[in-house]
Order: C-alpha cells, then sequence, then structure tokens
C-alpha cells in the first residue's frame, strides 16, 4: 500500500477496507462529548454492541427456567462452552477436540503446567523470556516451587542482547540446546506484551521438542491478533484470555489448547473437577474420573455463562471475518500507523523509536514506541485530546490498531495529535 500522511487517503483507505462496517458493531467510548480514538484494543477489547443481547438473553432464561436452564435455555447452559468450541478452534488453528474456553488465563496456565511441567531431578529447567509479564512469571515461579525446585536454578530466562530490544529466536533456541536433557519446558508469550515481538512458535516448539520438553505458548496478546496454527506447529498447549484482542468482557473467559497427541492420553496427570469428566456419566455421580477425551477433560466447574455469552457475541465476528482477512487490514493499517509514526519523527526532527520488529513474521498489530526525550507530560497531552493509548513508564507508548474496529482515520488523526503534543 502506497501510503499519504493525509485525512484524504486516510478516508479513501477506509472506504475500500472490507471490514469498515465492523467498526459500527462496537461501543467507543467518549470523553466529553467526543468518542475517544482507542488503540487499547490490547489490554482491553471493546463492547461489542450485541454483547448485552447475548447476555440479557441468559438472564431471562434464568429468570424464565430458574434451575431448568440448564437443558431449557434457548442456549442450554449445561452445553453452552460447546457453542464456543468450533469457532475458537478455526481461530487458533486447532482442531475442535484441541480446544475448550474455561476460567481465566493464569488459572489455565497452572492447570496445563500441572499436566505439563512434570520435572524429576535431571530434567526440571523451564525456559521463559525475560521480563515475561509478571503474572506468567509468578505462575513459573510458584510452580517450580511447588514441585520442590528452585526458581533461581530451574528458570532460565532468554534476553535481548546487549542494546537491543527484541530477543532473538535463534538465542531462544541456543539456550533450549544448552539446557538439553535438563529442559523440562518451554513457555514464553507467543507475542511479548511489551515490544509486541513475535516468536517463531513453530521453529522454537520444534526445537524444544528435539531435546525432549514440553513446549506451550501464553497468547494473552496472540489469540485474534496472529493467524495462529497451534495443530500443525505441534505446540503442546496454550492458553489465552477472552479479553485483550478477544471483545468478551472485562476479565472474561480464558480458552486453551492442548495437542490432539496429549488429549487422548487419558493417564495424563491433572487436577480434575466433575465438568472434566465424561459427560454420559456425569450425573450419576459416581466415583473415580473420567476425563472427556478432549481438552474439555481440564475444565473443573460448570461454566460461567454470562461470561461465555459475552464471548460468543464477539467470537461470531471472528468466526464471520476469519483471522486471514483480519490479519490482511492488519498489515496495511498497523503498517499505516509505522508510516504515520515515522514521516512525524522526520518532519519534527524527535527520535520516536519504533522498537517493534518491522517484519511481519515477527509482529502483530500492536506498535511500541520510546518517545526519547519525552516523559509522562507527552502521555497526559495525548489523553487530554481523547486517545487511549498505553502509557509504560518511562517513555514507552504501546499502541494496536486493532482490524477489527480501527480505521485508517484513527490513525491518521493519532498522527496529528501526536504531532501538535511534541
Ligand atoms: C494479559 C496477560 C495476562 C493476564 O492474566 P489474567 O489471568 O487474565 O489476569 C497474563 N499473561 C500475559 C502474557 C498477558 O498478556
Amino acid at each position: 500500500m502506497e501510503y499519504e500522511n493525509t485525512i484524504e487517503f486516510a478516508k479513501r483507505a477506509d472506504s475500500n477496507d472490507i471490514l469498515k462496517n465492523y467498526r459500527e458493531y462496537f461501543h467507543f467510548p467518549k470523553i466529553g462529548n467526543n468518542e475517544c480514538l482507542y488503540f487499547t484494543g490490547n489490554s482491553l477489547g471493546l463492547q461489542p454492541k450485541t454483547t448485552k443481547e447475548y447476555i440479557n438473553r441468559e438472564l431471562d432464561d434464568w429468570a424464565e427456567f430458574g434451575v431448568e436452564g440448564h437443558f431449557d435455555a434457548k442456549r442450554p447452559w449445561f452445553s453452552y462452552h460447546e457453542l464456543l468450541t468450533n469457532k475458537t478452534a478455526r481461530l487458533v488453528g486447532a482442531k475442535p477436540e484441541e480446544v475448550v474456553v474455561t476460567h481465566s488465563l493464569t488459572t489455565n496456565l497452572h492447570l496445563l503446567m500441572v499436566s505439563f511441567y512434570r520435572p524429576n531431578v535431571n530434567r526440571f529447567k523451564i525456559i521463559c523470556e525475560a521480563k515475561a509479564f509478571p503474572s506468567d512469571q509468578y505462575a513459573l515461579e510458584s510452580q517450580v516451587r511447588f514441585h520442590g525446585f528452585n526458581p533461581d536454578e530451574a528458570i532460565v530466562e532468554v534476553s535481548p542482547r546487549e542494546g537491543e530490544h527484541i530477543i532473538r529466536d535463534e538465542d531462544v533456541i541456543a539456550k533450549i540446546n544448552e539446557c538439553g536433557n535438563e529442559l523440562a519446558l518451554v513457555m514464553i508469550g507467543g507475542v511479548n506484551y511489551y515490544t509486541g515481538q513475535v516468536f517463531d512458535m513453530k521453529r522454537i516448539t520444534k526445537a524444544g521438542h528435539q531435546v525432549g520438553a514440553l513446549v506451550g505458548w501464553d497468547l494473552a496478546h496472540g489469540a485474534g491478533n496472529l493467524v495462529l496454527n497451534l495443530h500443525d506447529w505441534e505446540v503442546d498447549f496454550a492458553a489465552w484470555c477472552g479479553y485483550k484482542y478477544l471483545n468478551s468482557s472485562p476479565g472474561g473467559v480464558s480458552g486453551i489448547f492442548i495437542h490432539e497427541t496429549h488429549v487422548k492420553n487419558k493417564d495424563l496427570v491433572r487436577f480434575a473437577g466433575w465438568w472434566g469428566h465424561d459427560k454420559e456419566t456425569r450425573f450419576l455421580m459416581e466415583k473415580g474420573f473420567n476425563p472427556i477425551a478432549t481438552a474439555e477433560a481440564w475444565q473443573l466447574s460448570n461454566a460461567p455463562v454470562l461470561g461465555m455469552a459475552a464471548h460468543l457475541a464477539s467470537l461470531e465476528m471472528f468466526d464471520e471475518i476469519g483471522m486471514d482477512a483480519l490479519w490482511e487490514k492488519t498489515i496495511k493499517l498497523s503498517g499505516y500507523l509505522e508510516y504515520v509514526i515515522n514521516i512525524i519523527s522526520n518532519e519534527l526532527d524527535v527520535n520516536l523509536e519504533i522498537i517493534t520488529p518491522t517484519d511481519w513474521s515477527q509482529r502483530g498489530c500492536q506498535v511500541s514506541i520510546i518517545a526519547h526525550g519525552y516523559g509522562k507530560q507527552l502521555f497526559e497531552k495525548l489523553s487530554k485530546a481523547g486517545i487511549i493509548v498505553d502509557w509504560r513508564e518511562p517513555n514507552v507508548i504501546r499502541m494496536a490498531p486493532v482490524p477489527l474496529y480501527n480505521s485508517f482515520e484513527d490513525v491518521y488523526k493519532f498522527g496529528e495529535v501526536l504531532k501538535a503534543a511534541l
């Protein structure tokens, strides 16, 4: 796409955008009387206008049926989560039996590690990225301690090289090989939440398997952002939250992926609950856990239907569009943001350093910028002008032009406000 930093260009690009109508399906927050420019869909996705209807449906059925709603509701609660399964499978490139929507993200990471981090004195190390999202760091440390190991010895972090912001895939692989048969698990954020870097999940998974380790991915910033092929990449497990790119309400439900080679293994160690038990015999309430031969076996409790309803409202849009079409727009739209930032940097002779990789195989829609020489004042000016971006001290701006509801005009307007603020 040949870009121009003009409103005419932005409007033209929007009118040619086949996804342009989806913007109308979302509520944009207002500051005063004006709709803000929203670039934090990587933190909390916007509310689809259909969400209320989906949740109200369940509230109405609860009022009408009480407990009978488990079977008599329009969308019976007993099997509500199943409405999400095929759509989720298509979203992440999985077979339906490899995914389930359940619990929340960190809870799921723990439940998955119960099954897939089984250390012994010889093989106990975990490789993760340096400065992983704090919840992931705490989850890993506590798992290591739970098994009686010392996090300082067991957790091996891979950092960017001196003077670089991005962790090189080859450095992750070198570390995997260095740990060799001491390595039990690789668990990395597939998209780094800070820089927006995307790891080569297929290559790293393969390298982990070659030394006999298992490989899992936290896809909090990957699901709904990237085209994923978890089954074909032979990923052992993955989990993601529903409330970032997937717009499924604050703290909304999470998805998990477990490769078919593992879901078929009934002897796998797991923490069990009645919702993971064989559906036919669940209500016999008998002794002896008999896991469902799908990712559903990791479900503990009956599904939180209101959260699932919010998830369904949003997933229907993803399913209608497909990740390939969203990805095509990401390349154009995030590419435009990058272009606008570079133009402004040059024009004003300021140093706005984009730390997100430029190569499309190494990034999603997020763009992270270091505003050299500027502090929080810049962020405050942007906020005052009605722009919602994410600020990290001392001077990093993270923003995600989301292909589902952001426009080229949003990006153009952001550039104008940024220019004025600088
Ligand atoms: C957002 C995010 C989380 C949040 O975890 P919750 O359990 O949903 O609160 C965890 N890990 C990563 C990498 C994230 O980006």
